[in-house]
This record gives structure tokens, sequence and C-alpha cells, in this order.
């Protein structure tokens, strides 16, 4: 079996948490939060388990990716060859949750800051055009509470941490919010079918509702 350099660091416990009914979502744990998005995940009541080898994604029914730096995800996944068995599952379908990083990878296209193009491996699965650290710099790390289509109740709070922005989307992307700039409302959370993106990090609150939402959409999709 292949090893991969310090994945014992990754301690996530036993591959799932016992739950018998629950869609089985993995978290690419290639850098990021990942112990943190399989709490939220398990506490929606799916399997979450972190995922690194192209042979664990056959399992998956979804898929989160998280937030890091989106180049060296991009550069992790394409060292362990995930890029492309990646890229086929989601255009066969599986539904994927992108956070902040995870949003870039899943974009079709990115910008720098300054609009030139980013030249790096994207999974170009959501019809989604990104900018990359569109806030500013970490010094611009904000948080701001969100109104988001589909969550009821009081808005989300939500962590921006070198966040990128979507600034354009196609026909098939539904935008779920947008937070206010100087520059005008800046699109953050977006959803095509079975793709959501969100432009923070979710799982740095303990407000779970996001995650439930993707657990639930993933749960429709697996039943289709
Ligand atoms: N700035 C990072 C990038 O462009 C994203 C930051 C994050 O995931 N918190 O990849």
């Amino acid at each position: 079996m292949t090893r991969i350099p310090g994945e014992s660091l990754l301690a996530a416990g036993p591959s799932d948490d016992g739950l018998s009914g629950g869609p089985t979502i993995g978290v690419l744990a290639l850098q990021g939060d990942v112990l943190e998005h399989l709490r939220l995940l398990r506490a929606a009541g799916a399997r979450a388990v972190a995922v690194k080898r192209t042979g664990e994604l056959d399992r998956l029914d979804g898929l989160v990716i998280p937030g890091g730096e989106s180049t060296t995800i991009g550069k992790l996944a394409a060292m362990y060859g995930l890029l492309d068995p990646l890229r086929q599952r989601l255009r066969e379908g599986m539904p994927a949750f992108g956070t902040c990083a995870g949003a870039i990878l899943l974009a079709r296209r990115a910008l720098h800051a300054d609009g030139r193009p980013a030249e790096q491996p994207l999974l170009g699965a959501m019809d989604i055009v990104v900018r990359r650290n569109a806030f500013g710099r970490q010094i611009a790390s904000f948080e701001a509470d969100l109104d988001v289509q589909g969550l009821t109740g009081e808005p989300l709070h939500a962590v921006f941490i070198r966040a990128p922005w979507i600034e354009e989307h196609g026909p098939s992307v539904n935008v779920l919010a947008k937070v206010g700039t100087p520059l005008g409302d800046k699109v953050v959370v977006a959803r095509q079918g079975n793709l959501l993106a969100s432009a923070f990090h979710p799982e740095l609150t303990d407000d779970g509702r996001l995650h439930a939402l993707f657990v639930d959409l993933v749960r429709e999709a697996a039943t289709v």
C-alpha cells in the first residue's frame, strides 16, 4: 500500500462514526480544516471520512473540499493523482461543497485579486469565475452576518479569511448569499445543482446549517 508522508498525523479516528443510515461524505484531506468539517458533517447525520487517495473516492456519496491555499491543494491533488478522478466523479454528478480555497478548486476559472488569470489546477465543475483574495490581504480578513437563501432563522455568521468572491456565474448557478462591499454586493455562496460553494469558512463556527444543507442535498442526490 502506498504511504503518504505524515498521514498518521491526521488522526481522524475510525473511518466513520458508526451511523448506519447517513450518506458517506469525504473531506479532501490534503490541507485545511479537515477535522472541523468532519465534526459538522457528523453532527448533520453523515458518515464523514477523511480522503486523500483515489481509491477512497469510489465509495463517497459527496465530498467537501476545505479551505487552505487553492494552489497548494491543487498541486497536492495533482501529485497524488487525484485531479482526473475527482473531475470524473464530479462530472458524474457527485455532490461537492467547496469552502474558500475549495470553492476556487470547484470553479471553471480563477483570477488573481487584480483580475489577471490565475494559472493553477482547477476541477472546473462549477460554472463560476472566482477572484482570489478579492477582499484584500490577510489583514482584510473579516466576519459578517449573511442572509443565506434556504437557511431559516437568524443570519449566518461567516468567517472570511483571504477569501475569494464569485465574480461571474453562468445561468445554471443560483446565488444563495451576497455580502456588501464598497464595490457593491459580491456573491459569496452559490449553488449549481449538487454543487455548493462558499467563499468563507463555515467549519469555523458552531453553526452547522450550511453543512446540514449539504448533507440534505447529498441524501437527495443519493436517492434519485
Ligand atoms: N486565499 C486562498 C486562495 O486563494 C484561499 C483562502 C482560504 O481558503 N482561507 O487559495
